[in-house]
C-alpha cells in the first residue's frame, strides 16, 4: 500500500536508535518534503534492518550513522552511510550475493550468514528500484537504493 516514506523512514531509525550502542551517532538528513511510496511495508522494513545493522556490525569503532533521503527522476534514493571498516573495491558488488562475506580475514567473531543483502536486493528489485553500495577501505560505507514514488500533492501547490 502508499506510505509516507519519510514517516516510514523515521520510525524504523527510531527503533535502532533506542537500542543502539552510545559510541554511535545517528544523524538525519531527511527532508520535510514528503514522498508517497507504494511498497509492501514487511519488505522494506526487511530491506532497512539488513541494511541499517550492517551498518552498526560492520562499525566496530563507533562513529557516525547518516540517513538520508534523496530522489533522482521519478524514484527516491535512500541511503545509509557508516564510518566503518569499508569494502574493498573489487568486491564492492559481490556483497550483494547470496552467502559472500568479506570479513574472512577480519578476524572478528561477527555473526552472520552473508544472506541480509541478497534478501535486500531481491526485495528492492521486487519494487521496481536498484541497490548499490560505495566504500573507502577504512574510511567507511554508503549503501543505497532506490524506490518509485509520488509527491506529496498538498506540496505542488506550496
Ligand atoms: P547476515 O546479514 O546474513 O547476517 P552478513 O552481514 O555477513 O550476514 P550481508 O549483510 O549480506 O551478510 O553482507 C555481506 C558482506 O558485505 C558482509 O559479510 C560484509 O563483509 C560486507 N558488508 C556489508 N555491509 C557492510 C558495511 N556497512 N560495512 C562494511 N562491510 C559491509
Ligand atoms: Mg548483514
Amino acid at each position: 500500500g502508499w506510505v509516507n516514506f519519510n514517516k516510514f523512514y523515521d520510525h524504523i531509525i527510531d527503533r535502532f536508535e533506542m537500542t543502539k550502542n552510545d559510541d554511535i551517532t545517528f544523524v538525519r538528513d531527511i527532508p520535510n518534503e514528503n514522498y508517497y511510496v507504494d511498497i509492501d511495508e514487511d519488505k522494506i522494513t526487511q530491506v532497512l534492518y539488513n541494511i541499517i545493522s550492517n551498518s552498526l556490525k560492520y562499525s566496530p569503532e563507533g562513529g557516525q550513522v547518516t540517513f538520508r533521503i534523496g530522489t533522482i527522476e521519478s524514484f527516491i534514493v535512500v541511503s545509509v552511510s557508516d564510518q566503518g571498516v569499508g569494502i574493498p573495491k573489487n568486491v564492492i558488488d559481490k556483497i550483494f550475493d547470496r552467502f559472500y562475506r568479506v570479513d574472512k580475514a577480519r578476524s572478528r567473531n561477527l555473526g552472520g550468514t552473508g544472506l541480509g543483502l541478497a534478501i535486500a536486493k531481491e526485495m528492492v528489485v521486487a519494487h521496481g528500484g536498484r541497490i548499490w553500495a560505495e566504500s573507502m577501505e577504512g574510511k567507511g560505507t554508503t549503501v543505497f537504493f532506490t524506490l518509485p514514488y509520488e509527491q506529496d500533492e498538498e506540496d505542488e501547490w506550496s
